[in-house]
């Protein structure tokens, strides 16, 4: 199983998607890595979804990627008289911090931090901005608000604060208990929801170790003001484009997808466009133009992946999203504008030997039109920095170790494939021809360039360069 095409598909697994043979032809429509969503459904749920993945990596002999995704302290309001609520623009209402089943005058918001951190002026944002309100007395149990654009409200919608720092954990008791089943089934990666500073990372490195990939997700603008050091702390981003459209403007959100995309390029790690791509096939067999334009621009841009949420999860076409997903890829990356497109947004490689290396191992095979750059990698660092130059020739990874090969199911232009280390120097470019052959890149006699670090099994440290004759 080949896909022809660089950047990659993230799928959401959900209702629509929990049998077996649905999460196949998912996999067989261009999924490559799975995403289980823990803001829904139950710990039993993503343990089946997760069997029926690996199963088929049994069946087809492929490594597949899974992502965990943690809730987050998504802030929600309590329970409503009803069940529902229309609030007015102009009238004032009130949030409490304890109550159950409240009206106007006592809508439950039970987070004591909502309620510290809340200042005159500060904009509350119902059920994705739907619904917008601004604090007009705040109070430690108790604030009033008054509506500024209204509309209906349900049980426990999301809440936003654009631009409040608050002072939550961004693991909390849920998440630690489902980051510890995510980490027993054996997810490859886990993404950590609303990142506000560096050091939510640190600590949820500290719980994950080397376990699992760290996906920090973009959201909220205090992240993006400390953006260096967190792309620095975690081993890759998702621009959550959801939340993030609600925590700033609208219109700033297309410019900061492309710092965020190149931003990852120049850290050589992985990065995933999120959030409403294909939203209208949620109900819908065929998406509009301008999300067929959304997904397109992601793959100009240079995205590693691109994600689908509800479309697989929940929709009336989950197949079908992923398949046109794959088809608009291809399509985009087989345009006679994109080589110049991603060359125009290329970044400068860090002047160090490993990559430089593997810099000029892409540009090599480029040159002498090899059929493949075959890489060996312990840890999966010496692909990702071939793949960040996003060469035209397609990118072998070889690694020994399956959980890598995993985690490389994100990276742009990478095949990677679970093969033993070679016992000598010979043996480096025969394993190498072997496996382009066997994997369909080349044929006896077509040239491969193989990037390797010597001694083998230490992370990182890209030093070699060979041309081979397969
Ligand atoms: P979510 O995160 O789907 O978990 O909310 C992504 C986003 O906000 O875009
Ligand atoms: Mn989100």
């Amino acid at each position: 199983m080949r896909r022809s095409r660089h950047a990659k598909i993230v799928a959401t697994l959900g209702p629509a998607t929990t049998e077996a043979n649905k999460i196949r032809d998912l996999y067989l429509a261009g999924t490559d890595t799975f995403r289980l969503n823990f803001s829904h459904g139950s710990q039993d749920d993503h343990a089946r979804a997760f069997s029926a993945i690996r199963a088929l990596e049994q069946e087809f002999g492929r490594p597949i990627g899974v992502l965990q995704d943690l809730q987050g302290p998504k802030i929600r309001i309590g329970l409503l008289e009803e069940g529902k609520l229309c609030l007015h623009a102009g009238e004032s209402v009130r949030f409490v911090l304890d109550g159950a089943r409240g009206g106007k005058q006592a809508i439950p918001l039970p987070h004591p931090e909502i309620f510290a951190a809340a200042h005159p002026g500060q904009k509350l944002l119902i059920d994705d901005g739907r619904v917008r309100l601004s604090v007009e007395r705040p109070g430690d149990r108790e604030m009033v608000a008054r509506v500024i654009v209204g509309g209906p409200i349900r049980d426990h919608k999301g809440v936003n604060l654009p631009g409040a720092s608050l002072d939550i954990s961004p693991l909390t008791k849920k998440d630690r208990a489902d980051l510890a089943f995510g980490l027993e089934l054996g997810v490859d990666w886990v993404a950590l929801s609303f990142v506000q500073k560096p050091s939510d990372l640190i600590e949820a490195r500290a719980l994950i170790g080397e376990a699992a990939g760290l996906v920090a997700k973009i959201e909220t603008p205090m992240a993006l003001d400390r953006i260096d050091d967190i792309i620095q702390l975690s081993d890759a981003l998702m621009v959550g484009r959801g939340d993030l459209g609600v925590e700033i403007p609208p219109e700033d959100v297309p410019g900061r997808q492309k710092e965020l995309v190149r931003a990852c390029r120049l850290a050589a790690k992985p990065v995933i466009v999120a959030t409403q791509m294909l939203d209208s096939m949620v109900a819908a067999p065929t998406p509009t133009r301008a999300e067929a334009s959304d997904v397109a621009t992601a793959i100009y841009d240079g995205a590693d992946a691109v994600m689908l949420s509800a479309e697989s999860a929940s929709g009336a076409y989950p197949i079908e999203a992923v398949a046109m997903m794959d088809r608009i890829i291809r399509s985009t990356e087989q345009h006679r504008l994109y080589r110049s497109l991603i060359e125009a947004s290329r970044v400068d490689e860090e002047n160090t030997p490993p990559h430089a290396v593997a810099a000029a191992g892409a540009d090599l095979a480029a040159t002498i039109e090899a059929k493949a750059i075959v890489g060996f990698t312990a840890s999966g660092t010496t692909a990702a920095r071939i793949s960040r130059k996003r060469p035209p020739v397609p990118i072998l990874a070889l690694t020994q170790d399956e959980n890598v090969a995993r985690r490389m199911c994100l990276l742009w232009g990478v095949h990677s494939v679970v093969a033993s280390d070679p016992s000598g120097y010979e043996e480096i470019t025969q394993i190498a021809a072997v496996a382009a052959q066997r994997e369909g890149y080349a044929r006896s006699g077509d040239l491969a360039v193989v990037v390797f670090g010597l001694p083998f099994g230490h992370r990182g440290a890209t030093n070699n360069l060979r041309v081979a004759a397969c």
